[in-house]
């Protein structure tokens, strides 16, 4: 089968299209695409303003609301009550196709005059009291949450599904109890750690899988009362807990250095996070198979893809899940079959083709804001017949008659939606975080630039005087704005100054944690960096057989290589410069203490699929 190489049209760096990819097309009934996958990814983050607030009002009603639009959009902005509601209809914008005219053009045309959504949330009756969110769905009593769904007592969550009681997560799933973590999985009463499954009333662990009571733990499978990887009995590891004074503070700050400096950098880790895969490359993967993704679980047969659940037969995707056989698509789920350059859409949709905010439809080309449609093109309905020979007649169109962005790129049938027509600033978006541009980039490209949003907060604590223990705190905290300890010198976004919001305050003495010195946003930049970029390098295993190249490690048993270096390749978002010590698959898992999971095929089957 064929094989090609080819120059983005937006980078001019070569890549590569393989058999398999060629298939899909094939199979999804596009051209191959004309930007590189980096560039693509890109370009479908620039659809998408997680967490980028601001204040407006409804254009219908005009009650203020908080919106992911600010007020300076060129389109009408609805809140979630007005836009959902029957009091305006998507059909009165409708529009005869025009073959005088590029797609994208009349496309844009029709997205300056349809009201949109001031979030990107499900409906209001699917959302409970949780007014401080954006891209959210199917929750209740949430606050700033990002980027979620099927929630419930959630704060300051980002990419954070089916948990309860969380405060301060990113990737964050079917877990409770849980506090300053990222990349946790079923998890309970789990704080400040990353990359863990199965894990409950821990602390600072990193890989850890089936732990409890365990604290300062890296790389542990089915182990309990540890400390910095040492066994205790129940008794001392009580004494030990209680020594380290973990509720305060200084206690906190003084272990997590301690950690840092003795363990998380001295032992192997995996080339990749996740598990349970077969056939898989990216990073923070599992229960996958035959996919290339980040931040994925339960995909199959796909590629391409960053923050996605429950995917088959899918390319190019952003943003939530439940989708097959769909190409292009951001921030759309629930069930959607044969959907191609979609975005922000969701809930039983079908052959849907270049639009935006649609809903349980199917058969509908460039809309906008339909709900329960079909047969539609530029909100305009037709016959079934007519429609498909409008269809056709528009795909062929769309290849004679690009349309040209301000720098001269062509998008033809089989292109996503230029980056120029996104709803957005791309300062607001997701691009903005993983690729950022700076000012003079993003207006030379054409693109809208918008200063960070201000904050008149005015302070009345300083962050000095937060007390080192949760018990020392009184309730007037809720009254007062603390400054940041960043004081807006990091650029993290942060807001200067934080309130703590009473259901905050409840979690904290529950779980009986100090305050938070930094803003949200600041903690949640924190976070990011813990996490690996969405690049992957080719890179040898560090194992130099008996020990890790750098000399610091000494495998505790003979390797499958002896004692030359394990020969093995892979790819890694661990870059080539990075001091931790990466081993592959085999190296690592020789470790007679970390057995690796084992399914018998049904098993793994019923778990994949
Ligand atoms: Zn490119
Ligand atoms: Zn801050
Ligand atoms: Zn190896
Ligand atoms: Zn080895």
């Amino acid at each position: 089968m064929m094989e090609e190489t080819r120059q983005c049209q937006n980078c001019h760096q070569e890549f590569r299209i393989e058999p398999d990819d060629f298939a899909f097309y094939e199979k999804i009934k596009v051209p191959p695409p004309t930007f590189c996958p980096e560039c693509r990814m890109q370009r479908r983050m620039a659809f998408r303003n997680e967490r980028t607030l601001h204040k407006r009002s409804c254009d219908l009603c005009q009650k203020s609301v908080i919106s992911a639009y600010s007020a300076e959009a060129t389109f009408p902005v609805y809140c979630s009550e007005c836009w959902w509601s029957d009091k305006w209809d998507p059909f009165e914008y409708g529009r005869e196709y025009d073959f005088n005219k590029s797609f994208f053009q009349q496309f844009k045309e029709l997205q300056d005059k349809v009201p949109r959504q001031h979030t990107n949330n499900t409906s209001p009756a699917t959302l409970i009291n949780s007014e401080y969110t954006n891209c959210a769905g199917d929750s209740k009593n949430c606050y700033l949450m990002f980027g979620a769904g099927w929630n419930e007592d959630i704060l300051y969550a980002h990419y954070t599904n089916h948990s309860k009681n969380c405060v301060d997560t990113l990737y964050c799933l079917n877990s409770e109890l849980c506090y300053e973590c990222f990349d946790v999985d079923q998890c309970y009463n789990v704080r400040f750690s990353q990359t863990c499954l199965w894990c409950r009333d821990s602390m600072f662990l990193f890989d850890c899988r089936n732990c409890s009571d365990c604290i300062g733990c890296v790389g542990l499978r089915n182990k309990k009362y540890h400390i910095f990887n040492k066994p205790y009995t129940k008794s001392e590891y009580l004494k030990e807990k209680e020594k380290l004074q973990l509720h305060t503070r200084p206690g906190l700050e003084r272990f997590r250095k301690e950690f840092e400096d003795n363990l998380y950098l001295k032992l192997p880790r995996k080339y990749y996070h996740g598990q349970m895969n077969r056939n898989v490359s990216g990073d923070y993967i599992s229960n996958s198979d035959n996919t290339q993704g980040f931040y994925t679980k339960n995909a199959k047969d796909s590629k391409y893809l960053f923050w996605c659940i429950n995917a088959k037969d899918v390319y190019d995707y952003f943003a939530w899940g439940d989708l097959e056989l769909c190409y292009e698509c951001v921030s759309g789920g629930y069930n959607m079959y044969f959907c191609k350059f979609v975005h922000t859409a969701w809930g039983d949709l079908r052959n849907v083709e270049y639009c935006s905010l649609c809903f349980t439809s199917s058969d509908i080309l460039g809309c906008i804001g339909l709900r329960s449609k079909q047969y539609c093109i530029l909100n305009k309905k037709y016959s079934k017949a007519e429609y498909e020979k409008l269809l056709s007649q528009i795909k062929k169109h769309m290849a004679e008659m690009p349309y040209r962005d301000r720098r001269g790129m062509l998008y033809a049938y089989g292109e996503n939606f230029p980056i120029e027509l996104s709803p957005f600033p791309y300062t607001d978006t997701v691009a903005q975080e993983h690729f950022p541009l700076t000012k003079s980039e993003i207006q030379k490209a054409g693109y809208i630039w918008h200063e960070p949003v201000q904050r008149n907060y005015v302070i009345t604590k300083k962050h000095a005087e937060l007390p080192d223990s949760i018990t020392e705190v009184s309730e007037s905290i809720l009254d007062d704005v603390t400054s940041c300890e960043h004081e807006g010198t990091c650029n993290e976004q942060c807001t200067f100054g934080f309130k703590i919001v009473p259901q905050e305050l409840q979690f904290y003495q529950k779980i009986n944690v100090p305050l938070p010195k930094l803003c949200h946003n600041c903690r949640h930049s924190g976070r990011v960096k813990q996490r690996n970029p969405l690049k992957l390098w080719h890179r040898k295993c560090t194992c130099a057989g008996q020990t890790s190249a750098n000399g610091i490690y000494q495998n505790t048993v003979q390797h499958f290589h002896g004692q030359e270096p394990c020969p093995n390749e892979f790819q890694t978002s661990y870059a080539p410069q990075r001091p931790e010590i990466v081993y592959c698959e085999r190296c690592y898992q020789a470790d007679p203490d970390r057995p690796e999971i084992v399914y018998c095929e049904k098993c793994y089957q019923a778990e994949v699929v």
